[in-house]
């Protein structure tokens, strides 16, 4: 047994084997101390021939999944290595072979996924130049394929599907992409594949193999040379782990990530699209207000329209009609979901169809989704809109197969697929026949009974069963002088003694063959329902896609309802125009209908660029947050926030918001801020939103302001950039800019004083704040009063050296400016300056400067220091 099991793990080095004996698993050597480790089971160990006992641990086969989704979700792959035949019947050694590799991108265990999510392997193929990218999901059956051409595409690539597994050829592992990035802060396992995975004629063979196609022409991979490398080694790695027919990857869809609006890692987490920033929970984010869809496909759906919204106008607009239909409609619309309640995840069933593991159960909640089908045709029927009258015409109600499981499976059947109980009465007559033998045979047990208590006189006789004997006849002890001769004695208890007779035996012979030949039967009838369903695979997915986006529509229309939006106007000609935009989380999260709401005007002429104003606290991120998700949400064929609002399709959106939690990374924070502005002006084009949130705050004063004015002298150019900006800032001198450049404005966020307080009024307003209000927000966040006086001190001195003068001077670069021409003025170098220059202790200054530090003890040192401290 050990050769066979050295034979078998030699094929899998790289994976943990799970060793069939009897009723377990067994692990052996390396394998045995990681999973003993990772799994905190006991390690034991077994002679096995060698001068020291073999390291082993096993786990219980009915209790396997547990323990195997554990090894994977670490990032380990399992080989499971089964006994290929019945141990009793075997000659020799058990038969056993690896029937599955199990790793985290392939695992279908249902409670291992969660059913809201897609759980995606990745394979990248790294050529010279660009990288074919293919993609999978194997328990919903979704195939994908794209070329990219540069790294930081790539990356942004990796973070929309977020894989839990990426493959991949050599040169992408010796690339420099950032793995250790990959596996510990995005917790995906990278494997890089031998070379022959990414063959291309290899390649081309097993993707025209699996899609019986003549030609990679046919599949409309012409010009996909990268990409047909990721897909064809991807295939081939699925055909390699899974071990079996994958006829429900039955599509390979080719989609040109230039069709979505392209939004980097910093952007999705800061827009906290799908999970907040903090601390990753749904709650918080969009997906969270806009999800209400009732299947899992659905929510899937909406998820990936959330993670990838489009660029097409006239895309966006189909989708919006087909909201708009369903938010007019809302009693149809109620309707359709009401009947998508009880649809189970048709995607995982149908996988679960074709790998034959589908179990009876499955079958019924299979069945009873298909009932829905023809009542929510039935509502389509009358829709309008040309996106629900296609999802129409893909909806096929799938009658026949519908027919066939409640025709075949009973409505309760056990979840055993050998044990019987399976088979509606009337499907199959030789199934009724054997059932009646066994009921029969109930008849047949008791005539027996009856006749024998007659002949021998025994009234309290009785005819029993268990496993161990089978059928037999119980005389109690107090009868046993009546038992005749022809009774065989098979056992003797306190009380009682067991007999068989050759009538019973042949009884049990009839009444147990049928019940195995009726289990055999109902396994092979089930298994023929449940192949023919597989057969149908195609026309059950296309179904299920159109169930999942009439979900997400039926859910975005809802939402749309509920929370009072609006249908957005699109356009192209780069105008956004909101009317009273609220923010969709903020206002959901505040209590009842405190969200202030605000206007937002951005143009591609005289407003680019909006420089928002306003103390900490006073709202300026929600504000800029908001204008960004209501046109994503816009560009997604949602409705949005507002009371009314004008959406000019962007490209991209960028933002860049607060201080980064990237510390992990090593990286300063100031270090951070400036290469995600590196990236947005190297990235950004005029067709793109950049939401800039106090650039230039994790260096000094002086730099932080010059390179926040230099940022914005560059996004203003139209030669340069020219993209629609808002710009929040603490550093009120920016306000200086308006005028100097004609398409920068001035915005605050209104703040009413009162004493030496301040009252936030959230709304925004044009104009530049005058003053920062530092210190009454650092009042009313309790910092002692003597510091807050203080500071108004050293503020006023500040003010008194004059520097926002000194700032008024300086000449934009680049621009015509708008303004006359400002007085030339001597040279002052902003980032030279300190803030200590300002203060007027000029006496003080002369002291430091002439004491004689080489004669000085540390005593006298003191003593000066108490000295300075009194002047000041
Ligand atoms: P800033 O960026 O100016 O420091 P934030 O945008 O973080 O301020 O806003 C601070 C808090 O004010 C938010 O947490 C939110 O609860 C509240 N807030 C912001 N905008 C509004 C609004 N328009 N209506 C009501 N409350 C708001």
């Amino acid at each position: 047994m050990m050769q066979q099991y050295m034979q078998t793990k030699k094929e899998y080095p790289d994976c943990i084997l799970f060793y069939r004996l009897g009723d377990f698993y067994e692990m052996f050597f390396d394998d045995a101390l990681t999973a003993s480790k990772e799994l905190e089971i006991t390690l034991t160990g077994k002679n096995c021939g060698l001068k020291e006992r073999a390291p082993m641990c096993g786990v219980p086969y009915h209790a396997v999944d547990g323990y195997l989704n554990r090894l994977v979700s670490k990032g380990y792959k399992v080989a499971i290595c089964e006994q290929l035949e019945d141990p009793a019947a075997a000659k020799g050694i058990v038969k056993r072979d690896v029937v599955r590799i199990v790793t985290p991108g392939t695992n279908l265990d249902t409670q291992a996924l969660d059913e809201t999510k897609n759980n995606y392997i990745m394979c990248i193929a790294y050529a010279s130049d660009h990288y074919g990218v293919s993609v999978a999901d194997v328990s919903t059956g979704e195939y994908m394929v794209t070329e990219i051409e540069n790294s930081e595409k790539l990356f942004d690539e990796i973070y929309k599907f977020m894989p839990s597994e990426l493959i991949c050829n050599e040169a992408f592992y010796m690339s420099g992409m950032d793995f250790e990035l990959l596996k510990e802060k995005l917790g995906i396992t990278v494997y890089s594949l031998d070379s022959w995975y990414f063959d291309d004629a290899v390649c081309e063979r097993v993707l025209k193999e699996h899609f019986h196609a003549g030609t990679i022409e046919g599949l409309g991979l012409t010009d996909y040379d990268c990409g047909v490398i990721a897909a064809g080694a991807l295939m081939q790695y699925l055909v390699e782990t899974q071990k079996r027919d994958l006829s429900h990857i039955s599509h390979l869809t080719i989609y040109a990530s230039g069709k979505y609006m392209l939004l980097d890692s910093s952007t999705r987490r800061n827009l906290e699209l799908c999970e907040t920033l903090r601390d990753k929970q749904k709650r918080g984010s969009l997906l969270w207000v806009l999800d209400k869809t009732k299947t899992a496909m659905g929510a899937r759906t909406l998820r990936k329209y959330i993670e990838q919204p489009l660029i097409d106008k006239s895309a966006i607009e189909k989708r919006l009609d087909a909201v708009d239909e369903l938010v007019k409609n809302a009693i149809s619309r109620e309707e359709i979901r009401e009947y998508l309640s009880p649809v189970y995840d048709l995607e995982r069933l149908v996988c679960r169809i074709t790998y034959q593991s589908a179990n009876p159960r499955d079958l019924i909640a299979f069945q009873s989704s298909l009932a829905m089908l023809p009542h929510i045709k039935y509502i389509l029927n009358d829709m309008q809109t040309p996106l629900l009258k296609e999802l129409n015409e893909e909806l096929d109600t799938l009658g026949d197969l519908c027919k066939l499981v409640s025709d075949s499976i009973k409505e309760d059947p056990p979840i055993a697929m050998k044990e019987g109980g399976i088979i509606k009465d009337g499907y199959n007559a030789e199934v009724d026949k054997l059932r009646n033998a066994k009921s029969d045979g109930k008849d047949w047990l008791a005539k027996l009974e009856t006749e024998e208590r007659e002949k021998t006189g025994i009234k309290n006789l009785r005819i029993k069963y268990n496993k161990v004997f089978g059928y037999y006849l119980e005389v109690t002890n107090s009868f046993k002088n009546l038992v005749p001769d022809y009774y065989t004695r098979k056992q003797t208890l306190a009380n009682a003694e067991r007999y068989i007779i050759p009538e019973l035996k042949e009884l049990e012979d009839t009444i147990l063959g049928a019940e195995d030949k009726l289990y055999a039967l109902e396994y092979q009838l089930y298994s023929e329902v449940r192949d023919t369903i597989g057969k149908e695979v195609v026309r059950i997915q296309k179904t299920a896609k159109a169930i999942a986006k009439l979900d997400a529509f039926a859910s975005l229309a809802l939402v749309a309802e509920q929370n009072n939006y609006v249908r957005p106007k699109m356009n192209d000609k780069g105008l956004i125009d909101i009317k009273d935009g609220r923010h969709p989380v903020v206002e959901k999260m505040i209590s009842n209908d405190m969200f202030i709401c605000n206007d937002t005007y951005l143009n591609d002429k005289k407003e680019r660029i909006s420089i928002i104003t306003g103390p900490n606290m006073a709202g300026k991120s929600t504000y800029m947050r908001q204008t960004a998700l209501i046109v994503l949400m816009a560009q997604i064929g949602s409705f949005v926030p507002a009371s009314s609002a004008n959406i000019g399709v962007v490209d991209r959106i960028f933002t860049r918001v607060g201080a980064s939690d990237d510390l992990a990374s090593g990286q300063s924070t100031f270090m951070v801020e400036m290469t995600e502005v590196a990236n947005i002006l190297r990235n950004a084009t005029n067709k793109s939103l950049l939401i800039l949130d106090e650039i230039g705050r994790g260096t000094s004063t002086f730099d932080g302001l010059s390179i926040a004015w230099a940022v914005i002298e560059y996004i203003s150019n139209s030669k340069l950039l020219g993209a629609k900006t808002l710009f929040a800032t603490h550093y009120h001198e920016l306000t200086e800019l308006e005028g100097k450049i004609e398409n920068v404005n001035n915005y605050c966020i209104a703040v009413k004083e009162k004493g030496d307080d301040i009252i936030f009024l959230r709304k925004i307003v044009k104009g530049g704040a005058d003053k920062s209000y530092g210190i009454q927000v650092a009042r009313l966040a309790g910092v002692p009063q003597s510091v807050t006086d203080r500071a108004k001190e050293i503020v006023e001195e500040l003010v008194q050296a004059d520097v926002t003068g000194k700032i008024k001077e300086i000449e934009v670069q680049g621009q015509e400016a708008s303004k006359p021409k400002a007085k030339h003025f001597d040279e002052v170098d902003l980032a030279q300056m300190s803030l200590f220059d300002t203060v007027k202790d000029d006496d003080v200054i002369k002291e430091i400067k002439e004491l004689d530090l080489a004669n000085l003890t540390p005593i006298d040192a003191l003593n000066t220091l108490y000295q300075l401290q009194n002047k000041l």
